[in-house]
C-alpha cells in the first residue's frame, strides 16, 4: 500500500500538481497571515464579507451560549434544534420557494439532492464544467448520465432529442460556474424544459447574494426567481459561514428527509454556525448597501483589468479567471503574487481541463480602494513575467 501510494504522489508531483496545506490566520476581513508574513487574501468566497461581519459574529456567539457548542446527534435523531426550523423557513421565504431543507455542506446537498431523487430508468444531462459535487452525485446516481457541451443549450437540446427516458429526464446546471465565473444560460434552460418537458435542478452556490436584482440570485437574473425544481446553494459563500440548502416543493423536501443519507446519517451543524447563516440570510434581505458596495469592487477590478490587457473570458461577476494554460507557469504566476504580498493558489487538473491552469481571484466586498490597487499592481506584474498580457 505505502509503495502504491508514494509512486501515485510521485505522479502528481512530476505532472506539477501536487497539493499542500497552507496553514493561514485571518488577520483582518481581507487580509490573512501565512508563514509570518501578511497578505491580501484574492481567493476568498466569502464575496460580502459576511464572514465578518460584528451581527453575525454576535449571533454564533449569542448561540453558543445559549445552545452549547455541538447538536450532539444527527438531525433525524435529536440534533435538530429550534435554529434550523428559523432559517429553513427564513432561507426558503427569502428565494421564494415553498420549503426548503438545511444540509451540512453543499458537498453533501448536492450529493443528498441528485443521488436520491434520481433512479435508475431516468436520465440526467449534466454541463460538462458543472462542480465536483455534482459530478459525485451522479457516481452515486443509478441514472443514465449524458453531458452537454459548457453552456450550450444547442449541444443539449441535440442530445435531448436523442435520449429518451422510461422515467423522468433532469437537467443539472450551476448558475454561477464556480472556476470560469460564467453564467449558465438559464432563460434558455426553461424553453427547453417547455419543449422536452424535464426537471431542472439549479445549484445556485456563487449566484445567491450576489446575483439578481435582490440577491436573490442566478435566476432572478433573468426574472426567473423561484421557477426551478430544485435549487440549492451554500451557506459557505456570500452568506460567510457553513452549511448549505436545498429548496423546492414540500413533497421534493419530505421526500428528502425521508431518503437522503447526506442528510440522515451525519451529525448536525453546530447552533453558531444556525445562527450566523440566519444573521446573514437577514442582513442579504435587508440591505442591499452590501451587494452595491460589492458589484462596485468588481467593476473596479474587472474594467483594470480589462485595460491591462487581461483575457476575463466570459465571466461577469465576483469570480475572475485569469487562464495562464501551463500548469508551471499558472504555479509561477502564483509565486509572484504571493512574493507581491498578494494570496492565491494556482487552480491545476483536476479541478479545471488540462492546458487550462489558472489563477481564480475573487473580489469581495469589503476591499478598500487601495486593496484592489495592490492586487492588480501584482497582477500587472504577475502577468507580464509569466507573458499572458
Ligand atoms: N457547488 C458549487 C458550485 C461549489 O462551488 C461548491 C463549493 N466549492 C459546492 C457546491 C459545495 O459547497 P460546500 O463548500 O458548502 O460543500
Amino acid at each position: 500500500m505505502r509503495e502504491r501510494l508514494r509512486s501515485r504522489i510521485e505522479k502528481i508531483r512530476e505532472k506539477g500538481n501536487y497539493r499542500e496545506i497552507r496553514y493561514v490566520k485571518p488577520v483582518s476581513d481581507t487580509t490573512i497571515e501565512y508563514e509570518g508574513r501578511e497578505y491580501l487574501n484574492l481567493c476568498s468566497n466569502s464575496y460580502l464579507s459576511l464572514h465578518a461581519h460584528p451581527q453575525v459574529i454576535e449571533a454564533a456567539k449569542a448561540a453558543v451560549d445559549e445552545y452549547g457548542a455541538g447538536t450532539c446527534s444527527s438531525r433525524s435523531i435529536s440534533g435538530s434544534i429550534e435554529l434550523y426550523r428559523i432559517l429553513e423557513k427564513e432561507i426558503a421565504a427569502f428565494k421564494g420557494y415553498p420549503g426548503g431543507l438545511v444540509f451540512s455542506t453543499g458537498y453533501m446537498a448536492n450529493m443528498g439532492v441528485v443521488a436520491t431523487l434520481t433512479e435508475e430508468r431516468d436520465v440526467i444531462f449534466s454541463d460538462e464544467l458543472n462542480h465536483s459535487s455534482l459530478i459525485d452525485s451522479m457516481r452515486l446516481s443509478r441514472a443514465k448520465k449524458v453531458i452537454f457541451r459548457h453552456r450550450d443549450l444547442n449541444d443539449l437540446e441535440e442530445k435531448l432529442k436523442k435520449e429518451q427516458a422510461k422515467g423522468v429526464r433532469f437537467v443539472i446546471s450551476e448558475s454561477v460556474f464556480s472556476m470560469d465565473g460564467d453564467i449558465a444560460p438559464i432563460a434558455g434552460f426553461m424553453e427547453l424544459k417547455k419543449k422536452y418537458g424535464f426537471l431542472f435542478i439549479l445549484d445556485d452556490a456563487h449566484g445567491t447574494g450576489v446575483f439578481g436584482p435582490t440577491g436573490r440570485g442566478g435566476a432572478e437574473s433573468f426574472g426567473l426567481n423561484a421557477h426551478m425544481d430544485v435549487e440549492m446553494a451554500t451557506f459557505g459563500k456570500s452568506f460567510g459561514s457553513f452549511g448549505a440548502f436545498a429548496l423546492g416543493d414540500g413533497i421534493v423536501i419530505e421526500y428528502l428527509i425521508n431518503r437522503a443519507r447526506t442528510f440522515m446519517y451525519t451529525t448536525a451543524l453546530s447552533p453558531a454556525t444556525l445562527a450566523a447563516s440566519i444573521a446573514s440570510v437577514r442582513l442579504i434581505r435587508e440591505d442591499p448597501s452590501f451587494r452595491n458596495q460589492l458589484w462596485d469592487n468588481i467593476e473596479y477590478m474587472r474594467s483594470r483589468l480589462v485595460s491591462a490587457g487581461f483575457d476575463l473570458k466570459d465571466s461577469v461577476g465576483p469570480i475572475i479567471p485569469i487562464v495562464v494554460g501551463d500548469d508551471a507557469k499558472a504555479v509561477e504566476m502564483q509565486h509572484i503574487l504571493m512574493e507581491e504580498g498578494v494570496f492565491i493558489q494556482a487552480v491545476r487538473p483536476p479541478t479545471v481541463a488540462p492546458g487550462t491552469s489558472r489563477l481564480r481571484l475573487t473580489v469581495v466586498r469589503s476591499f478598500t480602494g487601495n486593496e484592489m490597487d495592490v492586487a492588480l499592481d501584482a497582477l500587472r506584474y504577475g502577468g507580464q513575467k509569466v507573458g499572458i498580457i
